[in-house]
């Protein structure tokens, strides 16, 4: 404790303890990995066991929403836009209900305690590949989805930590190396002889990535 211009400081030091981030490593985790032709694949590299959810069926459904919103907006009809949204909105909310409901279900079946996802709070690089009248409904639908699984992660006492989302569809899950060929539509196939799924591959470095960790700051 120190006196410095009138008011008392306290000061103290924070340590890590060390124990605590070995268990942290021994901690099981899930790997989930976001997209559009895929809503969710969720994968465990131990045991090479994943889910997939397809956006198959409900692809023709975005797309004529897609396709409605477009007119609307050439239209400018605001009212009717705001309709088609919310009712959008509905028909995301109910799959991603079922998916996150399946995604913690896996996770509890394959032994594990923590689910991982990538840190999406900048979706720029996803964003360039959507069309400039959905990627307000696409960036919804992702965090949505990451709104559920996390409720719904909390309820059953799991933990869900974010990763970094640097190159996670073009890293090898076996040997690491990051290689952009690597990626050809949805198969992985890298030199070290390894071919996977893309998005299952995607989900397993997901899943192996160190969590983020949030930057501490001093108290005074
Ligand atoms: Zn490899």
């Amino acid at each position: 404790m120190f006196f410095k211009k009138g008011k008392w400081y306290v000061s103290f030091a924070i340590t890590f303890d060390l124990q605590n981030d070995v268990s942290e490593e021994r901690k099981k985790a899930i790997g989930v990995d976001r997209g559009l032709k895929y809503i969710a694949v969720a994968g465990d590299k131990e045991t090479g066991n994943y889910i997939h959810f397809s956006g198959k069926q409900i692809g023709h459904i975005r797309r004529k929403f897609s396709r409605l919103r477009r007119q609307l907006q050439k239209a400018r009809n605001v009212k009717a836009l705001k309709r088609l949204e919310n009712k959008e909105h509905r028909i995301i909310q109910y799959w991603n209900h079922v998916i996150s409901k399946e995604i913690i279900r896996f996770a509890q079946e394959q032994g594990a305690s923590v689910i991982k996802i990538e840190d999406l709070k900048h979706i720029r690089s996803m964003k360039k590949h959507w069309k400039r009248s959905d990627r307000n409904v696409n960036s919804w639908a992702f965090f949505d989805l990451e709104a559920k699984i996390t409720y719904k992660a909390q309820l059953a006492e799991l933990e869900v930590q974010k990763v970094n989302p640097f190159k996670t569809s073009q890293e090898c899950s076996n040997c690491g190396k990051a290689v952009k060929k690597n990626r050809r539509g949805s198969l992985y196939k890298c030199s070290c002889g390894y071919k996977k799924n893309a998005d299952v591959n995607a989900s397993f470095v997901i899943g192996t990535r160190p969590c983020k960790k949030e930057k501490t700051t001093t108290a005074a």
